[in-house]
């Protein structure tokens, strides 16, 4: 099978390139690869930066997925904050394959990782990407999709998404730069949302429907969870955390309940954004639950006592510390948030 790439390059760093897939010219041969380039010419890129193609390659590396129930498969990440190691693959990722076309469920932190997950659809399967559905905002989740949508995929996410990624896209791509680096980083780019879910969708990939459901703001203001009817399988993005410590930054009072409802919802197993990657349903949510309320109890009594906050976040729900990783990465942050939003109580 072959691919067509061009090479871009950092205007202000030219030594440091990357090879970007171009979608949707994929063959057999190189022959036929060249002559799907020539029917469907490569749209303008940035000129200055193009250090060469566009050319027919042998594809490249995609990203592994396990089937978890027929059809649907899952591509589990690191437990790890975003490094040079793991190039920002931290996030699990899911493809459900209908009849007629395929869904992708989050797209990982960088474009790579979107050409990636598109190897690892055709891999499988000739069907078009009809949807590529963006769990929340975090950079984990949605840098890929600017590939899937390329290759003629509708981005859906919650209706708050798109204002969410304008307001942060420049601190999430200079974040993520510093800690994977900008080589890695380069074709990176927020994808504009197609469909924008305020309440509840459903799609149709030929034999089975997804429902989308978004959510009051619980670990973000921009969470959706994802049902396949058919397997039951229930994609919950960051909702529900395993092994990773939960990362709070919606409201913790509006996840609780979020989580409450959540758990009423009938599903074979759930995936969360992080660790699984299939959970027993409801018993999955209980230790992002637990911590939820150590947190929510830690941080109002810390107030009831009159703590100031900078002398209560080391004490909250700091025995919850060896039930967790990357507790001290993220448990000071989550404390913060909630200590601002408990004190108005
Ligand atoms: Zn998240």
């Amino acid at each position: 099978m072959f691919e067509v790439i061009v090479t871009l390059c950092l205007a202000a760093a030219p030594g440091i390139c990357r090879d970007i897939l171009l979608p949707g010219h994929e063959a057999a041969t190189e022959a036929a690869c060249l002559a799907a380039l020539e029917r469907t010419p490569v749209a303008a890129l940035p000129e200055r930066v193009i250090a060469g193609g566009p050319v027919c390659v042998p594809v490249g590396e995609a990203l592994g997925f396990d089937e978890v129930a027929p059809g649907v498969l899952v591509h589990v990440g690191a437990i790890a904050e975003a490094d040079g190691e793991n190039g920002g693959d931290m996030a699990n990722l899911g493809i459900v394959i209908g009849t007629r076309s395929v869904a992708v469920i989050d797209t990982g932190s960088a474009r790579w990782m979107g050409e990636a997950i598109w190897r690892a659809v055709r891999a499988r399967t000739g069907l078009p990407v009809s949807h590529v559905i963006l769990t929340h905002m975090h950079p984990d989740h949605v840098f890929g999709a600017t590939v899937l949508a390329e290759a003629g995929a509708k981005v859906v996410g919650h209706e708050g998404l798109a204002r969410a990624l304008a307001d942060r896209q420049e601190n999430y791509l200079e974040s993520l730069a510093a800690r994977i680096g900008a080589g890695r980083l380069i074709g990176t780019a927020v994808a504009p949302v197609d469909v924008e879910v305020a309440d509840a969708t459903e799609i149709d990939l030929g034999g089975r429907v997804l429902e989308v459901r978004a959510w009051p703001a619980a670990h973000t203001g921009t969470d959706l969870t994802v049902l396949d009817r058919d397997s039951g399988v229930l994609f919950v993005g960051d909702l529900v955390f395993d092994k990773h410590l939960p990362t709070l930054d919606g409201s913790l009072r509006g996840w609780q309940v979020v989580l409450a409802e959540l758990v009423t919802i009938p599903a074979s197993g759930v995936v969360p954004g992080h660790g699984g990657p299939v959970l027993p349903w409801p018993d999955g949510a209980q230790d992002t639950a637990r911590y939820l309320d150590v947190l929510a109890q830690d941080t109002h009594a810390a107030i009831g006592r009159g703590e100031r906050l900078s002398d209560a976040v080391a004490g909250i729900a700091a025995e919850e510390r060896d039930r967790w990783q990357l507790f001290d990465e993220h448990n000071a942050r989550n404390a913060t948030v909630a200590f601002t939003e408990l004190e108005w109580e």
